[in-house]
């Protein structure tokens, strides 16, 4: 029990000698607050091209030191590193910074060090899927119970520039947290966290998938009110039981079925509290209908159930969840309706870059013609292929890796009819969408759920989804 003291104060990084790695959104926006606070600043990146310069101008405006092309040479003198996302903990220069007895930091560890006396606090979000869309939801419902907020973390505006518009300026924050962030921010402390799931992703980071869950389950460490877990993900639930939280802090449960006490649930297609009610071994609160979710997919309403869990322990009204899920929009390319053309549904999922987010997308419709491949990142496509089997009208395979889905669905899914488009080229999309239309029928779902990565044929899962949508639209354009 207790948490750790630390210093917020913001003059304490008065002459300090920081490094910063990383050329990055969030770098930029560390290497400029720390500046501000009168650090001598060094930003360090590997790259060297016309874009990295330009920026390093920028900064050298600003009196912040930038060395480009070296990235692992630790400047002399340097008190704390402070590094951004993608870096790995393998990274030589943090191999030095250990030799040297320097600390490594993110940008999450800098914002929560900046807080002032009295700053908003935090409710935090992690997991495997569903962080975005949680976080979002979170806001919503904030915002529904009267509430300033911002969805910040992992999403938005960096951090480190919302916090630093002072303690005044917001009530709480809805902050969304990568394992990466998580790793790099020993002292956070939140008011309350959740941990959506566990799957196996990003594992060439974290070195396995016990280092993995560790630095997701640092989001519990010091909670005040609530550790929010997942009762179908039992992991989770291990995280809670090893966390140090603070005395009085409650573990609470979200599911899809019936809620046991301090557990939010669905009782006849009703989100119910069973947690942050009076007499919780009696009674239960509705709050809202899963009607009210947007999309109503399974995966989707254990989200909404645990945004409504975090927002119950900040002491949100039930009238504010309800509203606050109304109000909600997912963003782009999650599971985003394109079109439906000639009869034949097209769904753009191309946000579902691991087998664990395409697994909840190709639960969500009954007939599917799946749009699968790009980078797997080291997943194995079995469990996918032989839970999704039953669903498949057929498939087409793009991208680097699409051999390793081809021979899952030759081992699971053999009847299964798969067109192996054998390219990488950013207009196989368009290719796709036409073998997928060709291969559907009416009332049928295209599901581009990729469960890869995109960067082996696309700049990013952006570009994918509009790739796809385009497709769409040609097609469209064509049908008669
Ligand atoms: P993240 O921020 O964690 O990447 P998003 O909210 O952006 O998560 O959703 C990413 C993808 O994961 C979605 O497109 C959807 O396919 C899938 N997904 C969303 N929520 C869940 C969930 N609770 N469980 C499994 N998959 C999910």
């Amino acid at each position: 029990m207790g948490s750790q003291e630390v210093t917020t104060f913001q003059d304490t990084w008065h002459g300090k000698n920081i490094t910063v790695a990383g050329l990055g959104v969030s770098g930029v926006s560390a290497a400029r607050a720390l500046a501000g606070f009168g650090a001598s600043v060094t930003v360090v990146d590997g790259g060297d091209s016309e874009a990295h310069r330009e920026k390093a101008a920028l900064l050298n405006e600003a009196g912040i030191s930038v060395q480009l092309g070296d990235s692992t040479t630790l400047p002399d003198g340097t008190d704390l590193v402070v590094t951004s996302p993608g870096w790995k903990p393998t990274s030589p220069l943090f191999a030095e910074a250990a030799a040297a007895g320097v600390d490594v930091v993110g940008d999450v560890e800098i914002a929560w060090r900046l807080r002032g006396p009295n700053a908003a606090p935090w409710l935090a979000i992690t997991g495997t899927n569903g962080k975005t869309t949680t976080t979002q939801m979170l806001a919503s419902i904030l915002e529904a119970a009267g509430l300033r907020t911002a969805a910040v973390g992992n999403i938005g505006t960096p951090i480190i520039d919302v916090v630093l518009q002072g303690d005044d300026a917001y009530d709480v924050f809805a902050v969304e947290l990568s394992s990466y962030q998580l790793h790099w921010a020993p002292s956070l402390r939140a008011h309350s966290g959740a941990v959506l799931n566990l799957a196996p992703d990003h594992l060439d980071w974290h070195g396995s998938m016990e280092a993995y869950a560790a630095d997701k389950g640092r989001i519990y460490e010091g909670n005040q009110v609530a550790c929010v877990y997942n009762v179908a993900d039992k992991a989770t639930e291990k995280l809670v039981e090893k966390a140090d939280v603070e005395e009085g802090c409650r573990a609470i449960g979200f599911t899809l079925g019936t809620p046991g006490p301090s557990e939010l649930g669905v009782v006849d297609d009703i989100l119910v509290d069973r947690a942050f009610v009076e007499n919780r071994q009696k009674n239960a609160q509705e709050l809202a209908e899963v009607s009210d979710v947007n999309p109503p997919a399974p995966h989707n309403i254990a989200n909404a159930l645990a945004a409504a869990a975090l927002a119950r322990a900040f002491g949100v009204e039930p009238q504010a969840v309800r509203e606050g899920l109304r109000n909600f929009r997912p963003d782009a390319h999650r599971i985003a309706h394109v079109a439906d053309v000639d009869g034949v549904a097209y769904v753009d999922d191309s946000k579902a870059t691991n087998t664990h987010a395409a697994q909840a997308s190709l639960a969500s419709y009954e007939s599917i013609v799946w749009i699968a491949g790009g980078l797997a990142k080291g997943a194995t496509f079995d469990e996918l292929v032989t839970g999704a089997a039953k669903r498949l009208r057929g498939v087409v395979l793009i991208g680097a890796d699409r051999a390793l889905i081809r021979e899952a669905l030759e081992r699971h899914a053999p009847e299964v009819p798969v067109v192996d488009l054998d390219r990488t080229d950013t207009g196989a999309m368009s290719a796709a969408v036409q073998e997928a239309a060709r291969l559907a029928r009416e009332g049928d779902t295209v599901l581009m759920a990729p469960a890869c990565a995109s960067m082996d044929m696309f700049t990013n899962y952006n570009k994918r989804g509009e790739a796809f949508a385009e497709a769409v639209r040609e097609l469209g354009a064509t049908s008669v």
